[in-house]
Formats: C-alpha cells, structure tokens, sequence
C-alpha cells in the first residue's frame, strides 16, 4: 500500500507543529516559527491564550456536548451577543465555515420559497471567490481546479468578474436569489472589494427583492478592524457566513440572518449534530471578550496600517520582487512579481516565518491579533533577510 493514512489531499510542508507559544508555532524538531499564518486566520488570539484555554478547560469539566433536542442556555447567550453586535437578528451554529456557507444558501433559497417564488434559487457569485470544500460551496466557486473530478456540480450558481456591479446587475434574471460575496477575497488574494460594488450589490438587492449574502469566513471577528468587514461600507447584509477566528482555534461557526431573510428557517428546516456545542461555544465567548471591543478593534486597525506602511517602505529596495502591498486590519496581502509559493517555502524553511500564498501572486499575512509592535519588527527583519537572500531561480 502506498497511500498515506492521512488521506493525501494536502501537499504538507516539512512544519510538524506540536506546542503553540503566543505568536509563535514550535515543531516537532523544536525548530521555532514566527506564526503569521493563524492557521489561516483562525488563531485570533495566538496559541495558548489563558482566557481561551480557561473558558475551554472549564467548559470541557461542566458539559462537553448537548444535543439541540434541548435548550442551550449557553448558545442563546453567544447568538444573543452576535445579534446585539450585528446587523443579524438570528443565528444558526455551525463547525466550519463550508457549513456556515451552506446553510446561508439554504437560507436564501428558503426566503425566496417561502414568499412564493421557487424560481429565485440562483445565487450569483464572483470570480476566484472561495466559499468553502463541500459540493455547495465548490459549485459556488468559479475556480475550476476545485471542481475536477467533483462533477456534477450543484445547480443554482452563476459566476461574475468581481467589482464589476455592471456585469453583476446584468446577470440577474427571473432565477436569481441574490448575491453571494466576500468582502475581501481571501484565497483569493486579498482583493477588496470596491465601496461603490459592495454598496451596489445591496442597492440591486433592494430593488429586486434579492438576498445580500456575505461570506465574512475569513473577514469576520475582527480580523479586518472593524467586528465585520461589512461595518467598513457603511451597508448590511441579509445574511452572512463566520467561521475562522470566531472560536480562536476552537471549530465553530454561524449563519447570521435578519428576521425577515429567515422566514424560510422554521423547525425542521436544518439542522447539525455538533452546531452549538457547549464546547465551542464557550470558545467563542472567550474570543468575543477580547475582540468585541472598540479599543481593541481600533488597536487592530493601527497595527494594520503600522505593518502595511513598514511593507510599503520595504518593497521599494526590491521591485524586482513585490509590486505592491494591500489589505485591511490584519488581513494582509503582499503581491509578488514571481509566483509567491516559493517565496513562501523559503521564508519558512530558511527564515522560520509562517505566510500563505494565496491567489493573484499574493503572499497572505496574517498574524495573530494579539501581535504587538515587536513580532512586526521581528517580521520585518525575516522578511528582510528573506528578499536579500531569496534567487527565485534557484527555489523555483
Ligand atoms: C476558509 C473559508 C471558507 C471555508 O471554511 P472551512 O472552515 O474551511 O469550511 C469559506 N469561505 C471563506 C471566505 C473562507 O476563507
């Protein structure tokens, strides 16, 4: 036999993490990294926060898990604090963010069911979008290497060039449901989207009787700044997707909906085993007391600009390599000249600095948002040594 146990979907690098210290990751040979990876934008608050292991720890010794057969005193209050700090009035718990995805399109579809337009089942969505791994949320992707292999696909999608409210105004016809965007593109590249295509999108929404959908996966929980991303554009949507950050390390997420986007959602309409877990959520109020805070979303947004500015300034002694440097809060993308995977391989395995590439020749930096000014110094001298000792021919 020759196939690992593992089952081999993942091309894993030579990292072995076991122990996690603050913002930093320590491997099985002891080798220590700089973390700026978050496990992609899920350790918001570091590796072994003492608010997170406590609030886990304690939860672990009361109740572990609950059947949704019963009332959830515990998931009440999180969803409460989720609707108090949100444009949502209600909250389903999922465990992933796919899940959190998939339960916003079933959503969608409800709504438009339920007010007697079966029809209205399609949800436009954007080039390079990434929504998530199940066979809803790849059908949902226009990104075709996800989909070999996998056919067919869902009905129900259709895809536009992002920031293109043209295209995406022209696309609706008697089928759709709405849209479905992220706010930034994540594994996309950290593409933003526009203020004039996100205001947009909810101005068609409002004309055509469409649901706005954001998935706010990798965007959410303080990540860009703001407790949403949305918040930043002065708009809300009708239903939104969170995951990642939300439960620091802990899997949870949620489907957020206004009243009148849920009509569809009644008993029996979903469900999940685990959704709501004492567990997780217990995790994630321990995440919300940190993050859910102005002071701490303002200090996110300076250190955002701090890291960028110091990015700026370093990408002009080598334009051969980066050409230019973009992103909000914490969630950091810097584009590449070259293709960015190698460059990423040797910031970690000479360097010991964890990033992600991503989409669009984009190194993804995206640290703990607990970092404070010396992790960006410590960054930015590996980045340093990096660039001066990086020849793409060779790492090629
Ligand atoms: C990561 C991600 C997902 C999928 O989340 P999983 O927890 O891996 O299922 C969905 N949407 C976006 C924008 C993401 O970044």
């Amino acid at each position: 036999m020759s196939i690992t146990a593992l089952m081999p979907v993942y091309g894993r690098n030579e990292v072995r993490p076991v122990r996690g210290e603050h913002c930093h990751l320590i491997g099985e040979d002891g080798r220590r990294f700089l973390d700026f990876a978050s496990g992609i934008a899920v350790n918001a608050l570091g590796h072994s926060h003492a608010g997170l292991i406590a609030a886990v720890q304690k939860q672990a010794e009361t109740l572990m898990h609950c059947s949704n057969l019963y009332g959830s005193p515990q998931g009440e209050h999180l969803a409460q604090r989720l609707v108090d700090l949100t444009f949502a009035d209600t909250v389903f718990f999922t465990n992933s963010g796919a899940e959190a995805v998939e339960c916003a399109i079933k959503t969608a579809r409800a709504y438009h069911q339920q007010g007697g337009n079966p029809d209205r089942y399609e949800l436009i969505t954007f080039n390079n979008a990434f929504h998530g791994r199940t066979m809803a949320t790849i059908s949902a992707s226009s990104q075709e290497k996800m989909h070999t292999g996998f056919q067919p696909l869902l009905p129900g999608f259709r895809y536009c060039e992002f920031n293109d409210l043209a295209a995406a105004a022209a696309a609706i016809g008697p089928n759709t449901a709405g849209f479905l965007v992220e706010p930034i593109q994540g594994e996309g590249g950290i593409r933003i989207a526009s203020d004039a295509f996100l205001k947009g999108l909810r101005a068609l929404c409002d004309e055509h009787g469409l649901m706005l959908i954001l998935d706010e996966v990798q965007t959410g929980v303080a990540r860009t700044g703001t407790f949403y991303a949305y918040e930043q554009y002065g708009i809300e949507p009708d239903i939104l997707a969170t995951a990642k950050g939300l439960g620091g390390g802990f899997p949870i997420g949620a489907c957020l909906a206004t009243e009148d986007a849920a009509r569809g959602m009644g008993i029996g309409a979903h469900g999940s085993t685990y959704g709501g877990n004492p567990l997780g959520v217990a995790a994630a109020e321990a995440v919300l007391d940190v993050v859910a805070d102005e002071g701490f979303l303002a200090d996110v947004r300076d250190k955002g600009e701090r890291l960028r500015g110091r990015l700026e300034q370093f990408i002009g002694n080598y334009p051969e390599l980066f050409e230019s440097v973009r992103g909000r809060g914490l969630l950091t993308g810097l584009r590449m000249k070259v293709e960015p995977r190698a460059f990423v391989a040797h910031l970690r395995d000479n360097h010991e600095v964890l990033t992600v590439s991503a989409g669009d020749n984009v190194v993804r930096i995206v640290p703990p948002l607990v970092i404070d000014d010396s992790h960006i110094d410590e960054f930015m001298g590996k980045l340093s040594a990096a660039a001066a000792s990086y020849s793409p021919e060779e790492s090629g």
